[in-house]
């Protein structure tokens, strides 16, 4: 036992002090905190939110239907269901498959497919399951669930003065290089790709990807590949699934939500796929099946999804679920494109909103990202996000979303495109 234990006589709780390492408060903290402060100041300001990523539009008719169906269920001692699967229910996990893989010509096993509340739970708790030791990669920016849960579990080393984790390897993603990541000089373990990318807005061909995939197979390393934005690629040569590329089943894990693909931001479904070839090692040299790992992590840990929203959930493949959700989609993407053609129009440098709800721009006169955010809330009176929130290679952008409604986006485009006004 340490001297702290010793010298305190066993009597105070010692922290994860980890978490005193995190930075401020967590960047959506951070916005509410400034929007708060704007609306006490100017209570009669209508604000129009284009920051956080949540979306807008109700629950398709489908899966509203199937959640009154299986309310009635469990209403019912014949039809009631307890404790279900920590896994997820097969009815459920059969349509994932059949429909969001076999469709795109990739086999997987019931047994690899786990249904969870959530792509930020699941990308935030599978690092738990690796060892300290590994090096990981993130592409900058990105989402900073992925960072913020590595730092918590000490695998990040120091903060420089640069924003950098020491102990993380970035992978810088800017205009300069399109985007696209370069793959990491050095051996890495454990790499975090998010395609298309929430912030930017971007994604990468398929040739592209092989480039991850066979270095995580020389290198073997595991590539953690969330797609929360899969259902927003309109153009033909992206790829829906890490598995389309040869060689992925063996070093990818797949995170996909029904959050953004169906409207479930608050009504929480997602799913994890790790196929049995996911390969990690003891420090002995002795191979582990990940696949195993995460099923004995999520029945200690993790109970399974709610009966009814597992079954809205498998509404959304029916030919009605399907059909609606499309136009859901549709609205959004009509609008990303509105915001960035709107923005080019005024001159800024805009990126993604093609297979992406993010429209990503670079700040006019080299501005940091939070200036810009200062200057578009108390002129305009909308609400964005500061690049910089995603990773220091963020700085000087800035994010849009086009998940508002058709109406405040209409709004907000006709504030940015006329003179300044004050009675917003
Ligand atoms: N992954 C990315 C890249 C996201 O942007 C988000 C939400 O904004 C999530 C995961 C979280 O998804 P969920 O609602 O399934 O937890």
């Amino acid at each position: 036992m340490s001297d702290a234990y010793n010298g305190f006589g066993g009597i105070m709780t010692i922290v994860n002090e980890n978490y005193l390492k995190l930075p401020g408060s967590y960047l959506f903290s951070e916005i509410g905190k400034r929007v708060h402060k704007f609306t006490e100041e100017n209570p009669d300001a209508k604000i129009i939110r284009l920051g956080i990523g949540d979306v807008t539009r109700p629950l398709a008719p489908a899966v509203i239907e199937a959640m009154h169906k299986a309310v009635d269920e469990m209403a019912d001692e014949k039809t009631f269901r307890g404790y279900g699967p920590e896994q997820g229910y097969s009815f459920l996990i059969e349509k994932i498959i059949r429909f969001d893989y076999e469709s795109r010509g990739i086999n997987l096993g019931v047994d690899e497919v786990f249904v969870s509340d959530g792509s930020k739970i699941d990308t935030g708790n599978i690092q738990e399951i690796f060892g300290l030791e590994n090096k990981i990669a993130v592409t900058d920016p990105v989402y900073p669930v992925y960072i913020d849960t590595n730092v918590m579990a000490g695998r990040t080393g120091t903060m420089g003065m640069d924003g950098k984790w020491s102990d993380i390897t970035y992978l810088p993603c800017t205009a300069e290089n399109g985007f696209v990541p370069v793959l990491p000089e050095g051996k890495v373990q454990m790499i975090y790709l998010c395609l298309p990318n929430n912030p930017t807005g971007t994604t990468l061909s398929k040739t592209e990807l092989k480039k991850w995939v066979d270095y995580a197979k020389t290198n073997k390393a595991i590539i953690l590949f969330d797609s929360a934005y899969e259902a927003y690629i309109q153009e033909d040569d992206v790829p829906h699934s890490i598995y389309e590329i040869e060689g992925a089943r063996e070093v990818a894990i797949e995170f996909r939500s029904f959050s953004k693909t169906a409207g479930f931001t608050g009504t929480r479904c997602a799913y994890t796929v790790i196929p049995k070839e996911v390969t990690g090692y003891t420090s002995a040299g002795d191979s582990v099946e990940v696949n195993k790992l995460w099923n004995r992590r999520q029945t200690t840990k993790f109970n399974g999804v709610p009966y009814i929203i597992q079954r809205a959930a498998e509404a959304v493949y029916s030919e009605a679920g399907q059909a609606q959700i499309k136009e859901q989609i549709n609205y959004y993407m009509k609008n990303a494109k509105a915001i960035k053609e709107c923005l080019e129009g005024l001159g800024y440098k805009a990126f993604g909103g093609i297979n992406a709800p993010y429209i990503w721009l670079k700040t006019p006169d080299g501005m940091d990202s939070w200036s810009f955010f200062d200057k578009l809330l108390s002129e305009y009176h909308i609400v964005g996000t500061p690049g910089v929130g995603f990773g220091p290679n963020g700085e000087g952008y800035f994010r849009l979303t086009a998940f508002a409604s058709k109406d405040s986006t209409d709004e907000a485009i006709k504030r940015l495109t006329s003179p300044i006004s004050t009675s917003y």
